[in-house]
């Protein structure tokens, strides 16, 4: 089946009591058990363990993403916190990328390296960077792609050989991509983060994310862990992400037309300094962005600089208007303007941010599915005031 397909019906058949086209909400903490000898027949105890509408939402996003398994959390900072739990411990070693999702970033200085685990972080455009890294106590190499908010792109398969050859689990985080633009899993990774927050709900409604793993073994221990730390995704949130995922590949091809417009208008605008798009010419890694992105899409986030540093950016975004939105979040139906300094990023240290380029007027825009012309148009009538 298509991508399409598997959007609209993986993990869904009729309700066998009702015939309900929509797998309903299974809001039931507990599961009766036919007898103690049958515990489990049906795979349903406790609804931390496992719950039926979180299960087929669970093989509907393994199915796109092409792992064995998924494990659905509550956040996307869940997934990622239970893949470094799950995979490290005190005394082991990460490899991660200096460029990721602040929140990210936050996790490993504040929470995981008090509790002694080790974490580099790199440049992993430089593969030898990645590759210096590694230490005899490495278990994990963390990467994201593309980056949040810089949209470095990283070399899927040159990464997971390293791993590979490293005896490392290699981890990326797909979250901008989603499986229309790239599926980590077929290019080596061993497991993909995907804040579900973003493009699979893509309506500013729901909190959530997955973990998707290539191997049973990997998908067994994320879901153990998961269960462990009790960061479970709700039967409501499932069941909200299973309509809104059926949408996926329709938006993320709107957003991307959308967002191909908007980049090369913005590379026109004489206020304007530097466009960064993965589906602009200009683009600084055009080869890897032709290699791993399905379909000529690129995806709805790009960000730019304009004449005038910082000061400029800080006016564009607060004169901003319809039908863009000035907020965090991404990925949604509604554009939306992020000032990631003091929203998405603010809690790196103000050094490390720097140092990858977000700078306190960086812009990041999240392209949605309204008309084009008018999302231009409004960034027109911004540009005009600074
Ligand atoms: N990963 C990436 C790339 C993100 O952009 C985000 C949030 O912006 C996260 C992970 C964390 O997701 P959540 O906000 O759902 O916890």
């Amino acid at each position: 089946m298509g991508i399409e397909t598997d959007a609209v019906h993986a993990g869904v058949s009729p309700d066998p009591r009702t015939g309900a086209v929509l797998s309903p909400i299974f809001q039931s903490t507990t599961f009766v058990q036919e007898s103690v000898e049958n515990y489990l027949a049906k795979g349903f105890s406790y609804s931390r363990q496992a719950n039926p509408t979180v299960k087929d939402l669970e093989v509907r996003i393994a199915k796109l993403e092409n792992g064995y398994g998924a494990t659905c959390v509550s956040t996307g900072m869940a997934a990622t916190t239970t893949v470094i739990s799950g995979t490290m411990d005190a005394g082991d070693h990460c490899v991660i990328t200096e460029s990721s999702y602040g929140g990210t970033n936050r996790l490993c200085r504040e929470a995981f390296i008090p509790k002694g685990m080790e974490f580099d972080f790199v440049d992993m455009r430089d593969l030898d960077a990645v590759k210096n890294a590694i230490k005899p106590n490495t278990k994990l190499i963390f990467s994201e792609t593309p980056s949040n908010p810089t949209l470095r792109l990283v070399d899927i398969e040159a990464i997971s050989e390293i791993s590979k050859a490293n005896n490392c689990v290699h981890v990326c985080d797909a979250t901008f991509a989603t499986p229309m633009i790239c599926r980590p899993l077929d290019h080596g990774a061993d497991l993909v983060i995907q804040s579900t927050t973003k493009f699979y709900d893509g309506h500013n409604m729901t909190v959530g994310g997955a973990i998707i793993a290539k191997t049973q073994e990997w998908d067994e221990r994320m879901h153990f862990v998961s269960n462990m730390h009790g960061n479970i995704m709700s039967p409501q949130n499932a069941f909200l992400t299973l309509q809104t995922s059926k949408t996926l590949p329709l938006r993320i091809r709107q957003q991307s037309a959308t967002a191909q417009k908007v980049a090369e208008w913005l590379e026109a605008h004489p206020k304007v300094e530097k466009v960064v798009y993965p589906g602009l010419d200009s683009f600084p890694q055009k080869e890897l962005a032709d290699k791993y992105h399905r379909d000529g899409l690129h995806g709805a986030m790009l960000w730019f600089d304009v004449a005038g540093g910082d000061t400029a950016a800080i006016t564009l975004m607060n004169t901003i208007q319809r039908p863009w939105s000035l907020c965090e979040n991404l990925g949604a139906t509604e554009s939306i303007i992020t000032a990631c300094a003091v929203m998405t990023h603010a809690n790196m240290l103000v050094e490390d941010r720097l140092k990858v380029g977000v700078s306190d007027g960086f812009i990041r825009i999240s392209c949605g599915i309204e008309n084009a012309d008018d999302l231009i148009k409004s960034l027109s009538q911004s540009l005009d005031q600074i």
